[in-house]
């Protein structure tokens, strides 16, 4: 017998017959699938739990996307659910004994935008460096830490926004169009992940949003904005931005090559990026 702590499911390849403990009562496994999951999704899995079959007790009112979050997988990482070699949707209910094959979205597939206009996005508390991060290299990136789940998860569906989070379970909110789970906790690495997953190096667009509110950032003369420079700025720097939101002036000093680091750290090979 192979009993697993994880609530609904045990590792291995069953045909049936496996006993299986839920909770404290012991059930026989005749309502049983099998699943496994194909790349990336591994992540959300125990490391012995990974890259095998997993048998799964289903009861009947259960979807595929039940099942599938209850292993711990978000629906949202899922691009492709394949049951006895025919497609399903997440919303089908399965036969006992089906062979489930789960993939991820590879990054950058087409796919991973549909319905989201744009590389746009919202992210979860916590995630202010990167939030920062993002906007300074030009993408559209709702960020408040008072943000609670259920207004994240209305702001990602309402907005068709990419929601970012280091949270598993805010993903499985049925009505968050895209997102991701950030592996890591560090941003330098976060931001490599987000750059790789959605392809973003084409895309980036600096001094056109405001690090601070996410308002669009516009060049102005110098002689508007004189008066809100330090002195050493007014001398040196000629060429200034300005965010239409909360008025803040850019300038391409510090903060300039702050951005030029960044960018250099997640693209070790492209040294010499021209941001300009
Ligand atoms: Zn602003």
């Amino acid at each position: 017998m192979l009993v697993d702590k994880a609530p609904g499911f045990c590792p291995g390849a069953f045909t049936f017959g496996c006993v299986y403990l839920s909770g404290y009562t012991l059930h026989l496994m005749s309502h049983t699938a099998h699943f496994r999951f194909h790349g990336s999704l591994n992540d959300f899995l125990r490391p012995r739990q990974r890259h095998i079959a997993l048998g799964y007790t289903f009861a009947e009112h259960q979807t595929v996307k039940d099942m599938i979050e209850a292993m711990g997988v978000p629906h949202v990482e899922v691009r492709e659910v394949m049951a006895n070699g025919e497609k399903v949707d997440f919303d089908q209910r399965l036969q006992p004994e089906d062979q489930v094959e789960v993939y991820p979205y590879e990054n950058g597939e087409e796919e991973l935008l549909t319905g989201i206009a744009e590389r746009r996005f919202v992210l979860d508390v916590h995630l202010g460096t990167l939030a920062r991060s993002l906007r300074m290299l030009g993408f559209d990136t709702v960020y408040d830490q008072h943000l609670h789940d259920p207004e994240l998860t209305q702001i990602a569906s309402k907005e068709q926004r990419i929601l970012l989070t280091r949270d598993v379970n805010l993903l499985k909110h049925k009505a968050i169009p895209a997102g991701y789970w950030l592996r890591s906790q560090h941003t330098a690495e976060q931001l490599r992940e987000v750059f790789t997953r959605y392809k973003l190096a084409d895309y980036i667009r600096p001094f056109t949003r405001c690090m601070v509110c996410n308002g669009q950032i516009v060049p102005v003369e110098k002689q508007e904005v004189v008066e809100q420079l330090p002195p050493n700025t007014q001398l040196y720097f000629n060429e200034f931005y300005q965010c239409r939101q909360c008025k803040r002036v850019y300038w391409k000093g510090s903060h300039y090559e702050r951005m030029q680091e960044t960018v250099c750290r997640i693209f070790p090979t492209n040294g010499n990026m021209d941001l300009s």
